[in-house]
């Protein structure tokens, strides 16, 4: 009994191929809720730091006096906890995944330089 159902699903899977594709040969099969990649709008970012302190993984890095922030994408596993601890809504998951890459992959993204100050009135 296990061998006839052993090969009924081997020759199931004889006429129907394999379940994977040749990636990135053939372009990825993209769904709307697939975790593809963590996309940053440095614009908005007030460099908090909580996207860095609820990162399970380590892979962000905020630097406050510099107005940067990095993230290690070979260390993101796109839990989304991030995207869900910003309070500035910066953070989103792009369905889309990343390009392959052969090498470690760190992206630093600088923020806009701070406005100088407005100068105090004199008064008279
Ligand atoms: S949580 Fe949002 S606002 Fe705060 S540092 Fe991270 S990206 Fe910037
Ligand atoms: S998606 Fe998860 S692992 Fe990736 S940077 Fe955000 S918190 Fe870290």
């Amino acid at each position: 009994m296990r061998a006839f159902t052993i090969t009924r699903t081997i020759v199931r899977m004889l006429f129907r191929g394999p379940a994977t594709i040749r990636y990135p040969k053939e372009p990825a099969q993209i769904k709307e809720r697939s975790r593809g990649h963590i996309t940053m709008d440095i614009t908005t970012c007030i460099f908090c730091r909580l996207c860095e302190k609820n990162c399970i993984s380590q892979a962000i890095t905020v630097d406050k006096e510099e107005r940067t922030w990095t993230i290690d994408r070979m260390r993101c596993i796109i839990c989304g906890e991030c995207v869900t601890a910003c309070p500035k809504d910066c953070l989103r998951i792009d369905p889309r995944y990343h390009p392959p890459v052969t090498e470690f992959l760190v992206e630093t993204l600088q923020g806009p330089p701070v406005p100088d100050p407005v100068p105090e009135r004199e008064t008279a």
